[in-house]
């Protein structure tokens, strides 16, 4: 789970970290009336959306007085900010953050992620800060620093200290960065997120302050955390995993156009593999789950076919709890409701598969059969690129 910029800062100014005073506001005048709470004379208006690259999107703003604080949340408020890290629909802004502006000496990049190699937490960071990770990584490789923490001991002070040298960082502030590293590993560690980023960390005259923080949280772990829970803001999300989740589905959409339609994470896994062997591309990945009920198989339906690029659909059942008639009457139930008007391959094996088989042939719809994972993906696959020909107008000779 992601969470928005402020609320990562509240959070990790909960472990000690330095961050800008800021407020949040939902209207520009609540926005005028932050800064004027902040005090100073110059701030930066942030939009908080689920996304990086704000800045360069517009969605981050410096401003001399209120009057501008007050247009450039008006600016903000409700606009879709498209970054290039936000894909083409972009992320609404119906939040926005305003902050006392600091003045920047150096900005940094300093993150936490969990390498799946070492099966540790590792520091990233790099005194090329105000770029993205990527681009340091391809652009500078060689201002980069990777530190490994042992999780038997987690994050040692020596360890903080080696990083704040490497990044230069002068000697009057090194004690300050050391807190500040040390205190965001605690806050990852308690809190079980995946990641915690702070790009940019910056240099002032006084210390070391965080000015962008991005947290993200592991789902599976969040029963424990219900205070982190409450933190979701839906609507930073794909509306359509969203809705998926609400009814007990788990979905991801994905760009390709054979839409899936399977039982198991596992299978799900496997079948979109197996569309890719056969050269096609999955439009999604769903499970249904164990135990779906004819209801939530026509809910699939409508979730797969609610996606555009959909072409085909693969629909694969290996019924241990599952029962294939149920699913072969939410087919038919799906189809009789609001028919598809693309080819559609059904596998179906397990529990009841000859009643579920009975009842797709009784049904008359035009269904293409499979008795195997592999057959079923290459008839996906080929049902498509035929149904793509024959709907595609001819050349003219
Ligand atoms: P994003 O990463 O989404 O672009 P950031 O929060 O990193 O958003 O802001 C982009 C840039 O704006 C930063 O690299 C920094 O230069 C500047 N900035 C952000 N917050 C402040 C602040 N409080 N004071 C001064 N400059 C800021
Ligand atoms: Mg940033």
């Amino acid at each position: 789970m992601d969470i928005h910029e402020y609320q990562a800062k509240e959070i990790l100014a909960g472990y000690g970290v330095p961050v800008p005073r800021g407020g949040l506001a939902y209207s520009p005048e609540q926005a005028a009336y932050r800064a004027r709470e902040i005090g100073g004379n110059k701030w930066v208006v942030k939009a908080q959306v689920h996304t990086g690259g704000r800045g360069k999107a517009g969605g981050v703003k410096l401003c001399g007085n209120e009057h501008e604080v007050y247009d450039a949340a008006d600016e903000m408020f409700g606009k879709r900010l498209v970054t290039h890290q936000s894909g083409p629909e972009g992320k609404i802004v119906y939040r926005v953050y305003v902050e006392g502006a600091v003045h920047i000496l150096k900005e940094i990049y300093l993150g936490f992620v969990l390498d799946r190699k070492t099966e540790r937490v590792m520091v990233v960071a790099s005194a090329a800060g105000g770029m993205e990770i990527e681009d340091i990584a391809a652009d500078k490789p060689d201002t980069l620093i990777r530190s490994v923490v042992e999780p038997a001991v987690g994050m040692q002070a020596f360890q903080a200290r080696e990083i704040a040298f490497g990044l230069g960082i002068p000697g009057e502030h090194v004690q300050k960065a050391v807190s500040l590293i040390m205190g965001c590993y605690k806050a990852l560690e308690s809190l079980d997120a995946n990641m915690v980023e702070i790009n940019p960390l910056v240099i002032t005259e006084e210390g070391v302050i965080a000015l962008d923080a991005k947290m993200t949280f592991d789902d599976n772990a969040l029963f424990r955390h219900p205070s982190i829970a409450e933190l979701r803001d839906k609507s930073q999300e794909d509306s359509r995993e969203t809705r998926a989740a609400d009814r007990g589905l788990s979905y991801v959409g994905l760009t390709g156009n054979i839409g899936c339609i399977v039982n198991g994470a596992g299978l799900a896994m496997a079948t979109m593999d197996m569309i890719k062997l056969a050269g096609g591309e999955p439009a999604n990945f769903l499970d249904i789950g164990g135990g779906a009920t004819p209801d939530r198989v026509a809910k699939a339906f409508r979730l797969v076919m609610s996606d555009d690029n959909v072409q085909a659909i693969l629909v694969n059942i290996f019924a241990g709890i599952n029962r294939c008639d149920w699913v072969a009457e939410g087919i038919v139930q799906a189809l009789e409701k609001n028919p598809v008007h693309v080819p559609l391959v059904v596998r179906l094996a397990g529990t009841h598969v000859e009643e579920g088989r009975r009842i797709l042939a009784r049904s008359g719809l035009p269904i293409i059969r499979a008795n195997t994972l592999a057959e079923a993906a290459e008839r996906a696959v080929q049902a498509w690129k035929n149904d793509v020909n024959l709907k595609q107008p001819k050349a003219v000779a």
